[in-house]
């Protein structure tokens, strides 16, 4: 049995383009950027370059970006920093409860330790935000922070960060956002979102995992998080990961390159999942947002009936069985799987939550298999329904 992976919002495979890029830095370019010598300066200046790049991609300057070790330090240093620049003063944090956990377990521990007033924007049944809410939920007399995802990771929303900024403006409120799962499938322009903070990681987009990185607009208030060198302008301290930098800013200029090319793509596999699905009688309902949304995930709940006690990851396993690797979206707590908290956020119950599937697609899933896959999927699911 071939393994199909339509688990691409969790990672995608590095592209082999990207694993040439990376090798000459595992082997005879390995200088610290920080040397002063001539094998610190070979790796120096393809780390400024690779931040040049990624700065173009997103239309920033370059001392405006840092790399990070991952997405959820690019959130976790906007979300702190910001909020540790501007201690003593009464700070809000305005968010959304269908955010990443990088971004909500950062956001409850700076409530928690810090006293931060903590707000979440109202959102209806299919995750879409409530504008009017934000405007309410703004405090005077308070320095904000809003918090909001470009796209989510579980619904494929997209939100609309444009029009949040300029909710922003009338407060001053900074305002960040997790591109995490948009950079590299939407055209990131850091002007045109009119953001203070944005954070990407390359395992999204066909770089490796472990690397990430944060726009940091000039002038914004932040602390460092990490102490000790002078790395990254004094903002991350720790000996730069030049290898893994230079693939996300090639990850990253490519995946914009052939951004039409594979939103396109991935929108036809979209399709042809759901078509494959009603063709073989599967009964489902599409979770999200259906008109603003990225091409390449799809939410999916089953009316598994309740006798079926669906503990766990049961549906997961069956489906992991059977060849297919898709996700719920779930973070595994001590061994039990829990039910999503952004379907739970949109009222569904845990049984519901539960019979619910993300499938992702990537460029390099094909027509063939994801029928195949769909396939598989429905002889799985009519065993439960
Ligand atoms: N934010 C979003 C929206 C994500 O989807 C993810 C990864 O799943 C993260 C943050 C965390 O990124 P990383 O895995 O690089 O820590």
């Amino acid at each position: 049995m071939t393994r199909i992976y339509l688990d691409n919002a969790s990672t995608t495979p590095v592209a082999p383009e990207i694993v040439e890029a990376i090798m000459p830095f595992l082997s005879e370019q390995f200088g610290n950027a920080s040397s002063i010598h001539a094998f610190g300066q070979v790796t120096r200046n393809a780390l400024e370059l690779a931040r040049e790049e990624v700065a173009k991609e997103i239309g920033a300057k370059p001392s405006e970006v840092f790399f990070t070790s991952s997405g959820t330090e690019a959130d976790n240093l906007a979300l702190k920093g910001v909020v540790m620049a501007r201690l003593g003063e009464p700070i809000q944090i305005i968010t959304s409860r269908l955010e990443h956990k990088a971004v909500l377990e950062s956001v409850y521990w700076l409530q928690k330790k810090f006293k931060v007033a903590v707000d979440f924007i109202a959102h209806d049944e299919r995750g879409r935000l409530d504008l009017d809410d934000l405007k309410k939920k703004l405090r005077p007399n308070y320095r904000q922070l809003i918090s909001i995802m470009h796209a989510n990771n579980e619904l494929g929303n997209i939100n609309p960060i444009k029009e949040i900024t300029a909710i922003a403006k009338s407060t001053n409120a900074l305002v960040h956002t997790d591109a995490v799962q948009s950079a590299g499938k939407l055209k990131l322009n850091v002007d045109e979102l009119g953001v203070d903070l944005m954070a990407i990681s390359g395992h999204k987009f066909y770089a490796p995992k472990g690397i990430g990185a944060i726009y940091i607009r000039t002038g914004t208030p932040i602390e460092s998080l990490l102490h000790g060198g002078t790395h990254e302008r004094n903002r991350r301290a720790s000996t730069e990961n030049v290898a893994f930098s230079v693939a996300l800013a090639k990850a990253l200029k490519q995946s914009h390159a052939e951004l039409q090319q594979i939103n396109s793509h991935v929108a036809l596999l979209r399709h042809v999942f759901l078509e494959t699905l009603t063709k073989n009688g599967v009964p489902f309902q599409v979770n999200g947002d259906s008109e603003h949304h990225l091409p390449h995930i799809l939410n999916l709940s089953f009316p598994i009936p309740t006798k079926q006690k669906l503990a766990g990851d049961v549906l997961l396993l069956a489906l992991d069985a059977a060849g297919i690797a898709v996700s719920s979206g779930s973070a595994c707590t001590s061994g039990t799987a829990k039910p999503s908290h952004v379907l739970l956020a949109l009222g569904k119950t845990e049984h519901d939550a539960r019979a619910s599937v993300r499938v992702s697609f990537s460029k390099f899933n094909t027509v063939e298999e994801v029928t195949e896959a769909a396939r598989r999927f429905a002889d799985v699911l009519k065993r439960l329904l």
